[in-house]
């Protein structure tokens, strides 16, 4: 079984969909690997630390799997032939047309970003997960690159700092890390999300939880967040007016999965911060969740708050990421079958391999039939 790893083409995309640890993983376990040349150069891994590991550089759209991290272009689906198997993100919801081209050309995809995560198996498959605690970690090194002060307090001969205050707006796996990163530096952590759960899992890494007074709960399917009422996002918003005017950094990373990210703080909120403050919004690919932020850029705003709005988080930790989304696909290899005996197999009965399915024999898979009954 040949398994290919071509380079990234989207602009800016500096990750490798397989770095050479995961990789030699697979050689061991009897696959051929076939890497395109420079492929992983942009997150520190030379063609000669795969060749190390057992791989071959050459074309890799010819062999029997093909793994990416993007979803694929139109060019690169056309080098896709029928029977090929294809791991990437795909995003079915929102581009249709790519499902359909990969549908017609007979390819079998499983969309990384389609796993299901209420399964503990697959967690070693979800690289929404790895990809998220990155995005959450870097925000804040982001976030202390654009402070013009520190994060902890410190008391010295030259007069005492005070520790920097930070709001988390939205504690999922982003948002928890970004806590822990914040914690970690000596900063004062708040956090807020309308999912109940999150406050134990943010008092647990010694950092505050907020409360609005309104009582609704945001649990929604699948242990994601559900849209709040108007009367919810006023009372939250009002919440946030008031540690605007404190915090020197605010990390947002509000989603609801399939709608637009709810815009929760305001520009009159960011205009309230002191100079030299920061924000960093996660939500920006999906509308953002402060109303300053421009996607994919930094900004600075006249009363000298800056606004960072960047989309490619993880590839800005290049290496790291690499390396954890490599372990999740190779950990979801693996567990279809047993690459020594040349074996692949696509077991409709696995609700992980299902869930992540989008196209296969010609028909549109996705999305997966609801699981049965317990
Ligand atoms: P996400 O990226 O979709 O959203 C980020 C956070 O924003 C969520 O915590 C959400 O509750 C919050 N949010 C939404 N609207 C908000 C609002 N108006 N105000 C404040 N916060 C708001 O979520 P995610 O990080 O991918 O994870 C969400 C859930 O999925 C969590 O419960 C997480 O533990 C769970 N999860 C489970 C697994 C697993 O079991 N394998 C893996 C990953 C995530």
């Amino acid at each position: 079984l040949a398994l290919g790893v071509p380079k990234e083409s989207f602009k800016d995309e500096r990750r490798v969909a397989l770095a050479p640890d995961a990789l030699g993983k697979l050689v061991k376990a009897g696959m051929k690997v076939v890497v395109e040349s420079n492929a992983g150069v942009e997150s520190e891994y030379a063609d000669e630390q795969y060749v190390e590991q057992g791989c071959v550089i050459g074309n890799p759209w010819t062999a029997d799997i093909v793994c990416k991290i993007r979803p694929p272009s139109k060019p690169e689906v056309a080098k896709l032939r029928e029977g090929q198997i294809l791991f990437s993100n795909i995003y079915p919801r929102q581009d249709e047309a790519l499902v359909e081209s990969l549908r017609a050309k007979g390819v079998t995809a499983f969309g990384l970003d389609c796993v299901p995560r209420t399964i503990s198996r697959a967690q070693a498959f979800d690289t929404l997960s790895s990809m998220a605690n990155i995005s959450g970690y870097r925000a804040i090194v982001e976030a202390a690159n654009a402070l013009p002060r520190f994060f902890a307090g410190q008391f010295t001969m030259a007069g005492n700092v005070p520790p920097a205050k930070v709001l988390v707006v939205g504690a999922g796996v982003a948002g928890l890390a970004a806590v822990q990163t914040a914690k970690n530096m000596g900063a004062i952590v708040r956090a807020f999300d309308v999912r109940a759960a999150a406050r134990e899992q943010v008092e647990s890494m010694g950092a505050e939880f907020l409360e609005v007074e309104l009582e609704e709960s945001g649990e929604g399917a699948g242990g994601y967040a559900k849209e709040m009422s108007p009367e919810f996002i006023a009372a939250e918003m009002e919440l946030f007016a008031k540690q605007c005017a404190e915090c020197d950094i605010v990390v947002t990373t509000a989603l609801i999965p399939g709608r637009p990210a709810p815009k929760l703080i305001s520009k009159a909120m960011v205009e309230s911060m002191r100079p030299g403050s920061v924000t960093v919004d996660l939500a920006a690919e999906a509308g953002g969740n402060i109303e300053s932020t421009v996607p994919g850029k930094v900004i600075r705003t006249s009363n000298g708050v800056t606004c960072v709005g960047y989309t490619d988080l993880p590839s800005r930790c290049a290496g790291q990421s690499s390396t954890l989304f490599g372990n999740n696909i190779a950990n979801f290899i693996m567990s279809m079958g047993d690459a020594k005996e040349g074996r692949f197999e696509i077991r409709l009965d696995d609700e992980a391999v299902r869930g992540a399915l989008v196209t296969q024999n010609g028909k549109i898979m996705f999305p997966p039939p609801p699981p049965p009954p317990k």
